[in-house]
């Protein structure tokens, strides 16, 4: 019998570490208030229970401008400043990744 291969502690795979390249875009869930005019096409624009101005978001709670096969933003060059301001690897990034990896396991 052929000894287990033994692999360095240091080189176990371990989580990735936080990209908008191997997420599938956990943070397009979130409510995101307008607060800026930055083009977001009308259709994509609801209104939250105050009247102010939200990306509109699906029955699934999905944002409705995603792209839902690629999982990207199909409004990149328009996306709401919030969206801008989404910083990736942040701790709200991690929040939302580790609450979607819950809900997948
Ligand atoms: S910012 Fe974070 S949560 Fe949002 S798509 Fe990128 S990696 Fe995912
Ligand atoms: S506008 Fe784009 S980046 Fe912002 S939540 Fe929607 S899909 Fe995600």
């Amino acid at each position: 019998m052929t000894e287990p291969s033994r692999i360095a502690h240091t080189q176990l795979p371990e989580e990735p570490a936080a990209s908008c390249a191997n997420c599938a875009a956990c943070c397009c869930q979130l409510e995101v208030m307008l607060i800026s005019d930055t083009g977001v096409p009308q259709r994509f624009i609801g209104t939250d229970a105050w009247g102010g101005e939200v990306m509109r978001r699906l029955d699934d709670g999905w944002c409705a401008a995603l792209d839902r096969d690629s999982m990207r933003c199909t409004i990149y060059e328009q996306r709401p400043l919030i969206c801008r301001e989404f910083e990736m690897g942040s701790a709200e990034c991690l929040d939302e990744r580790r609450g979607m990896s819950a809900i997948y396991r």
